[in-house]
């Protein structure tokens, strides 16, 4: 299979790894967000959220905040952002499940959520009721 997380969970190419056990591998992303920015990625090869079976997904959270506390500790940051995509059309490129922890720093100038959406009137509770509706 030609997956880029794949070829480095199995050796075929070099990552800067910074924690692993049976199940999980976190290193850092090549282009970083800011420096520190670290993927953590399940060792089997899932392509995203709605894939992934509910103890794969405890172990990579648990791990994940585990190398969250790393982080946070080594670079000495106040926060962090920890996010996941799904799909090219939210910025989705591996299609290999992965959560990115992402150092922040105080006038970083990140500004990853822009919030230029309003409701129209009565339009906020609709949404609420059609997507209570869809969950199962
Ligand atoms: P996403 O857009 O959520 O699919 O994120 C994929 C991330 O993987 C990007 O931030 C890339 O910079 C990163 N990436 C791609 N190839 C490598 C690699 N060989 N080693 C480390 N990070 C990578
Ligand atoms: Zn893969």
């Amino acid at each position: 299979m030609d997956c880029i997380f794949c070829k480095i969970i199995n050796g075929e190419i070099p990552a800067d790894k910074v924690f692993e056990n049976d199940k999980v591998i976190a290193f850092l992303d090549l282009r970083p967000v800011n420096l520190g920015h670290t993927l953590v990625v399940p060792k089997k090869h899932i392509e995203n959220l709605f894939e992934v079976d509910e103890e794969t997904l405890k172990e990579i959270i648990i791990s994940a905040q585990k190398v969250a506390k790393g982080i946070v500790g080594a670079l000495d940051l106040k926060g962090f952002n920890f996010a996941q995509n799904n799909g090219a059309v939210a910025g989705q490129i591996v299609p290999h499940l992965h959560w990115h922890i992402i150092p922040r720093r105080e006038d970083d100038g990140l500004h990853p959520w822009t919030r230029t959406e309003q409701y129209a009137e009565g339009e906020k509770e609709k949404i609420a009721e059609k997507i209570r509706g869809a969950i199962l």
